[in-house]
């Protein structure tokens, strides 16, 4: 019999599958591509990144930072596919998808204990430890298998990704190359818009047809990812105070703001393509070229990707599973990665770690983690299984989330960005802590 059943070998499978793997477990990783294609995978590789390359802010004092730190602390195969992959991104991590996705699967495949069966998995193995990390495009066959399981008949809403452009079909006598507010030297492309041309753009974009969907008013969008028609949608200025803010991005000719300004940031480390930063979209295709040559230094701009629109798939986690990621019905099940209803990479590297390190103990009759509650990883289980949520939707980590810090501290530390570097500071300490007991525990019991 299999020790361990790991459904999934993205972001998230592939992180539980080393953990378990490591803590000694044998493990079956299945993974149904290349047989079954998603709708927004390209390759066979695991952990294939899908959209952005960006693993967002990298920043001391920031909850992303504090995110990636936790799992870098606690030995993640991700992170350190990471470091050894990132490309140029100003505060940011960003990787060469191509080779971080090469790396871990050239990892996974390498693992004594790991085991990779390509294949697509319809129903959830009874009896069996299983942890299901099939994300936001879980096939439909799982996706039944699981509503029956959950009693749920809703398992998902839309969610939209941004379109990417060659790097030679920019026009650099237009676009020039600098970081917000300088953080980062000249990590990104920027493309300045003057009034007139913010107007002409926000015209045709408004006009432009996006592709139907299916009982598209009853559609969800998630809040942190709208198309960019949609904000357009909410006024005219709407963009210019979000993905086109200016702020922070003078022109090198006259060190004035622009009007507004799109980002363009580095896709790989060749630097041959370049995505269009919070411009996601599911504009037709040929309506989208048109819309994008409008954008100043884009008006050749080779499109080698364009945006599209994608199904995003999760359970109502604060019904169904513990802090520890099992279900509450079945203690030998778990739920990681997006389809627990955290958003994001690094969200579903963090719930992969724990349900990875949770189905070895299993195994090992040991008692379970529940991960700090002033960390990150803590936040985000805490808050999927969390019955007191209304109304439960995706979430990335922010400070939001995470336990706020005592009174005196809030007191000595009027000043926000301040105040959350003590707290990040903190947090890393308890993390410490914690983790070193239970390695040590760990390491004690396999002797
Ligand atoms: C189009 C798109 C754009 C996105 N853009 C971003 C972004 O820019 N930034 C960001 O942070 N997040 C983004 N996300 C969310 C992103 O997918 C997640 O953050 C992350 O990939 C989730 O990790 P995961 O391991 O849960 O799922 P995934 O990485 O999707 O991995 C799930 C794996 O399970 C496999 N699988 C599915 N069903 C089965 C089955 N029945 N049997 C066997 N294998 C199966 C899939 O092939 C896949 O390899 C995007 C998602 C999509 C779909």
């Amino acid at each position: 019999m299999n020790e361990i059943n790991v459904i999934g070998g993205g972001l998230a499978g592939v992180e539980a599958a080393w953990q378990a793997a490591n803590s000694g477990a044998k493990v079956k990783l299945y993974e149904m591509r290349p047989v079954v294609q998603t709708p927004a995978h390209r390759t066979d590789l695991l952990a294939e990144i899908v959209c952005s390359n960006s693993l967002k802010s990298d920043e001391k004092g920031s909850a992303p930072y504090l995110l990636k730190e936790e799992l870098r602390r606690g030995g993640s195969l991700v992170m350190e596919a990471a470091r050894q992959t990132k490309v140029p991104a100003g505060a940011a991590l960003a990787v060469d998808r191509g080779k971080f996705a090469e790396l871990i699967t050239q990892k996974i495949k390498a693992h004594k204990n790991i085991e990779i069966v390509r294949e697509e998995v319809k129903t959830i193995p009874a009896d069996e430890i299983t942890i299901i990390a099939t994300g936001p495009l879980t096939s439909d066959a799982l996706t039944l298998e699981i509503m029956k399981m959950t009693g749920d008949d809703q398992l998902y809403f839309y969610d939209a990704i941004a379109p990417i452009v060659a790097a030679d079909s920019i026009n650099m006598s237009v676009a020039f190359k600098a970081a917000r507010y300088g953080k980062g030297g000249d990590d990104y492309i920027n493309c300045p818009m003057d009034k007139e041309q913010y107007e002409r753009f926000y015209n045709e974009l408004v006009e432009a047809k996006s592709v139907p969907l299916k009982r598209f008013e009853e559609t969800h969008w998630f809040e942190s990812c709208l198309p960019i028609e949609e904000i357009a949608r909410r006024g005219i200025d709407t963009l210019r105070f979000g993905p086109m803010k200016p702020k922070g991005l003078p022109l090198p000719s006259t060190g004035k703001e622009p009007y507004a300004a799109v980002q363009l940031r580095q896709e790989n480390l060749m630097a041959d393509a370049y995505s269009l930063v919070g411009f996601q979209n599911h504009l037709k295709y040929g309506e989208q070229k048109r819309v994008l040559q409008t954008i100043p230094g884009l008006e050749n701009a080779d499109i080698l990707q364009y945006g599209q629109i994608h199904r995003n798939t999760f359970i109502n986690s604060p019904q169904i599973l513990r802090e520890t990621l099992q279900t509450k019905k079945n203690p030998k099940l778990f739920f990681a990665g997006q389809i627990t209803g955290v958003e994001g990479y690094l969200e579903s590297v963090g719930t992969g770690w724990l349900a990875g390190l949770n189905a070895a103990r299993i195994l090992r009759n040991e008692d379970l983690l529940v991960a700090p509650e002033t960390s990150a990883i803590g936040a985000l289980c805490r808050y999927v299984s969390n019955v007191e949520t209304k109304n439960f939707q995706p979430v990335n980590i922010t400070f939001g989330l995470l336990a706020p810090v005592s009174v005196e501290i809030r007191k000595k530390y009027r000043n926000k960005r301040e105040r959350h570097g003590v707290q990040v500071e903190l947090a890393l300490k308890d993390w410490d802590e914690w983790f070193s007991k239970i390695n040590k525990n760990s390491l004690e019991a396999h002797q």
